[in-house]
């Protein structure tokens, strides 16, 4: 997106440079000449300038918009992250499950609590069953597995 003011810069900088040309056409006098060339050239360094200031304008612009992004992630995360709560699976063992303000909490899950450290929703499935509640989980984003025994899982 180019600036409609940057436009309108390079525009009049160019019809400047062309009204110092047709000067220079009708004017015989050197000291003059050379007065325009200096005007050319400050001319040209205005050009570089007002276009150094628009390619920093357009990284500015990037950098808000990645901004942006993040909070809009970062507030989206919050919404998620108020819908569930740690708990103990089995001992040492961790997992996120949906809490009371969960809006639907069903079916029952689980969240992956490496993923959820790195506001990402990764729901744990299931690997292995040993036996009847027993097993493991994985996470299929970074594939940590947590063994799990029902029995002993207390929310
Ligand atoms: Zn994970």
């Amino acid at each position: 997106m180019t600036l409609p003011e940057v436009t309108t810069a390079f525009t009049s900088l160019k019809t400047a440079t062309e009204i110092l040309k047709a000067i220079m056409a009708l004017n015989k006098n050197a000291a003059i000449n050379e007065k325009i060339i200096d005007l050319q050239q400050i001319i040209l360094s205005l050009q570089a300038s007002a276009s150094d200031f628009h390619t920093k304008y357009q990284e500015l612009v990037k950098a808000k918009d990645d901004i942006e992004k993040k909070l809009m992630d970062y507030q989206n995360w919050e919404v998620i992250k108020s819908q569930y709560k740690l708990v103990q699976m089995t001992s040492g063992v961790f997992i996120y499950v949906p809490n009371e303000n969960h809006p639907s909490p069903k079916p029952n899950h689980y969240l992956c609590t490496n993923c959820y450290e790195k506001m990402r929703k990764s729901l744990l499935q299931i690997k292995k069953l040993y036996g009847t509640g027993y097993g493991e989980y994985f996470c299929p984003e970074c594939r940590m597995g947590i063994e799990f025994n029902a029995d002993s899982f207390k929310e």
